[in-house]
């Protein structure tokens, strides 16, 4: 099975739409959606709706969580909290029952397990170190993992030979075979925001029958989210951002 992997879309359907373009290539046939499908951006409802009609398997990420008035946003910096306040104002009934039906726990599809931030704490765990990915293999039981929340494309490879763990930034456009014997920890990046200094749309393709993952890049109209953004007041920073990746 062919699976589009998308992550961190963030309110930003302009990058939606363009992966969503890139990617009927791969003739995918189902989505898997690693979480904070709102927030930052401004087209949350649009977002969801989008996810919705391609009938994705999604979890929760913190800033849904946040957005749905689930935690206590004092954990998040000024700006992202004046954009949590702002989604939630924003988002209709049909988004809202959509959210709040997230699982917060991962889920399993065959050799897969799915989470937003790590399989030991799905919510808040950002794994951008093989020091974290080596702790979080413990804490799931399939071959592999496929995590987002950090924003930055990264794959950690677990030889069952080789005790420690490698990071891995996969090379974009050409698929990486998911060897036996390994446990990987992948992330596809992010759709939305990207934070690894390429402000284009991050995004996976992962063939579960041949067992290879696909990082893919594609640009996209940055300047149509950032009018969208000023035009309702969003923060400058939030806004600035999306020109660099960072
Ligand atoms: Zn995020």
């Amino acid at each position: 099975m062919r699976v589009l992997v998308l992550s961190d879309i963030h309110a930003n359907l302009a990058a939606l739409d363009a992966v969503l373009a890139d990617a009927e290539q791969f003739n995918w046939e189902t989505v898997w959606c690693l979480g904070d499908t709102v927030s930052y951006g401004p087209e949350p409802n649009q977002c969801v709706t989008q996810i919705q009609l391609l009938g994705a398997t999604a979890v929760v990420g913190n800033h849904d969580w946040a957005a749905l008035g689930h935690m206590d946003i004092d954990k998040f910096n000024p700006e992202a909290r004046r954009a949590v306040i702002w989604t939630r104002a924003q988002l209709s009934a049909e988004s809202m029952t959509w959210l709040r039906n997230l699982p917060g726990q991962p889920l399993v599809r065959d050799a897969f397990t799915l989470t937003h931030g790590s399989p030991r704490n799905p919510v808040w765990e950002y794994v951008l170190y093989p020091a974290t990915a080596r702790a979080n293999f413990d804490h799931f039981a399939t071959p592999f993992c496929l995590v987002g929340h950090t924003h930055v494309p990264a794959l950690y490879i677990w030889q069952k030979q080789v005790s420690s763990v490698r990071a891995l930034s996969p090379a974009i456009d050409k698929a990486l075979p998911l060897e036996d014997g390994w446990r990987v920890i992948m992330n596809p990046g992010s759709v939305g925001q990207p934070r690894d200094n390429d402000p284009r749309a991050a995004y996976a393709v992962l063939d579960t029958a041949t067992r290879t993952w696909l990082s893919r890049r594609v640009a996209y109209p940055i300047e149509i989210t950032q009018a969208h953004m000023r035009a309702v007041g969003l923060p400058e920073r939030l806004i600035n951002r999306l020109s660099f990746g960072w």
